[in-house]
């Protein structure tokens, strides 16, 4: 499978592969938009989130990002916002009023 997004930004380059990004990313956000504004287009919105995902791992390869630190990012980012959550409903449950 790797082979294909190496294939991919070999032939167009990466300036043209990031920039890919930047249009696919528009491209999802538009469907997005349209989706929750009542549009029937999960296929469409579908459709470009592949385009982003295709686009986002080709980044990856570009900067050499490492799963494994990635995945520690997202753990401490995950376990930070549920420990904001948490922080709030003790907050609600104490009676704390936000002004
Ligand atoms: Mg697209």
């Amino acid at each position: 499978m790797i082979e294909k997004y190496q294939k991919i930004i070999k032939y167009y380059g990466q300036d043209n592969q990031l920039n890919k990004l930047v249009e696919e990313m528009g491209e999802f956000l538009a469907e997005l938009s349209r989706n929750r504004n009542g549009d029937l287009n999960r296929g469409k919105l579908l459709e470009e989130l592949e385009d982003v995902k295709i686009c986002l791992r080709q980044f990856e390869l570009m900067y050499n990002v490492d799963p494994f630190e990635q995945a520690h990012i997202r753990n401490f980012k995950l376990d930070r916002q549920c420990q904001r959550i948490d922080k709030e409903i003790l907050n609600v449950n104490s009676g704390h009023v936000w002004k």
